[in-house]
């Protein structure tokens, strides 16, 4: 609150595709899709008309003893698209973590084996911040004031590219991190229930990108060893990496993936837990205690799963995928000259994300850019050094050269 003083929040009234609009009319670039929710722009008119259509018939109504067309609609839409038919319901990211973690748990335990409890995540990983979250997430400035408080997990080495060796290929790193994963597996997986892992791109480390083998080693190792593998694909998930679900650029499905964010296009708070027949079965049975008891009073919200589902639509009806790998392609043109700028390194990019590291960043760089930009008209908060651009799917190609100029602009100042 303190530094709010010296930096007030941008008070916004208004949202018009990528921009955001202030009391007065000045304009910002949403170039990070507020907190990486937002997919189509902000107040668009087919998500507009889903949820308002939604208003005249239910808002909400409890998810247990009563349901709706629009969560079985939405359920079996996410089982078609992940190959996993069953799905769980929360209200945010973080849930989906906690609900992941304790069906797997519970998994072990239904299947007599109890002591399988135990989790595994990387290094700066990022799964949510609630108790159980934040005990496999792996960001000290978020995790150290709380640590008397988390359960103990294991952090195995990250595949992020950035870490290979000199001369090291990320394909010939990754496979030397699942190496340390398979001899971590070999030892503790009895007492282990699952690995998740942030699929292809690690977001909160800072944007860290890395090669696609580790996934499929994970998926290969979790088998052998008999660890369930948790996908969080809160933030990569809805076409960010370029495919619908990162996990299709390694060919595997996980044992649970974890979906929120962008699911209804930044709208409204839900998260789903999608999984497989083998998890559902180990639940099904006449004794309650089986079952998986965990209930959030607003699982499964009607006006969330219509937000959702016109979401699931325009993926369909405008062909994003396929739009998306022209505009990518297009952005990463016009970032080039940001690319090659002499205070860059490790420019990176993959499907709607482009990051890079400042080199000679100095203690206080992401405030002075964050507020540098602004003056430009562009909404941007960096994570340490690295400078990353996520905007929604509808930005044009001039919003993404005024996206180029602003961080130009911001490099050219020695200050910053
Ligand atoms: C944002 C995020 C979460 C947490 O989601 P919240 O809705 O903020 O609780 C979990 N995992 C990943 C990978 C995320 O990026």
């Amino acid at each position: 609150m303190k530094q709010l003083e010296a930096a007030p929040p941008m008070a916004i009234a208004r949202g018009e595709g990528a921009w955001l609009i202030d009391p007065d009319g000045r304009r910002y670039l949403d170039a990070i899709s507020s907190w990486w929710v937002n997919l189509f722009g902000h107040c668009n008119p087919r998500i507009n008309a889903a949820i308002t259509d939604q208003l005249g018939r239910i808002e909400h109504v409890m998810l247990a003893g009563a349901t709706h067309a629009p969560v079985v609609e939405l359920s079996e839409r996410l089982a078609k698209l992940t190959g996993l038919g069953h799905a769980f319901y929360g209200s945010d990211g973080a849930s989906a973590t906690e609900i992941a973690l304790k069906m797997s748990a519970h998994y072990w335990r239904n299947s007599g084996r109890p002591e399988k409890n135990g989790f595994i995540s990387l290094k700066n990983g990022y799964h949510g911040e609630t108790v159980g979250a934040l005990s496999v997430t792996d960001i000290p400035l978020f995790k150290s004031t709380y640590a008397p408080l988390l359960r103990h997990t294991v952090q195995v080495p990250t595949p992020d590219a950035r870490l290979a060796g000199q001369g090291e290929s990320a394909e010939a790193y990754a496979l030397r991190c699942a190496d340390a994963l398979e001899a971590h597996l070999a030892e503790h997986a009895a007492a282990t229930a699952a690995f998740i892992v942030e699929p292809l791109v690690q977001g909160a480390a800072g944007m860290a990108m890395y090669h696609p083998t580790y996934l499929s080693r994970a998926r290969e190792l979790c088998d052998r060893y008999q660890v369930h593998l948790i996908a969080d694909e809160i933030a990569v998930g809805f076409g960010r990496t370029g495919t619908l679900f990162a996990c299709e650029q390694a060919a595997i499905r996980p044992d649970f993936i974890c979906l929120s964010k962008g699911i209804t296009g930044g709208y409204l708070p839900l998260s789903a837990v999608l999984t497989t027949d083998d998890v559902y079965a180990a639940f099904y049975g006449d004794a309650t205690a089986r079952g998986f008891l965990h209930s959030h009073s607003y699982t499964g919200n009607p006006l969330a799963c219509r937000a959702a589902l016109a979401v699931l639509d325009i993926f369909e009806h405008d062909r994003v995928i396929v739009a998306n790998r022209a505009r990518a392609r297009e952005f990463t043109g016009i970032l080039a000259e940001v690319a090659a700028h002499p205070r860059v390194r490790h420019f990176r990019h993959l499907g709607m994300i482009w990051a890079f590291d400042v080199a000679d960043a100095t203690p206080g760089f992401s405030a002075r850019f964050h507020q540098a930009a602004l003056t430009q008209g562009v909404f941007m908060r960096p994570i340490g050094n690295t400078v990353y651009a996520m905007p929604p799917y509808v930005t044009s190609a001039d919003e993404m050269r005024g996206l180029a100029g602003a961080i130009q602009a911001c490099l050219a100042d020695p200050a910053i």
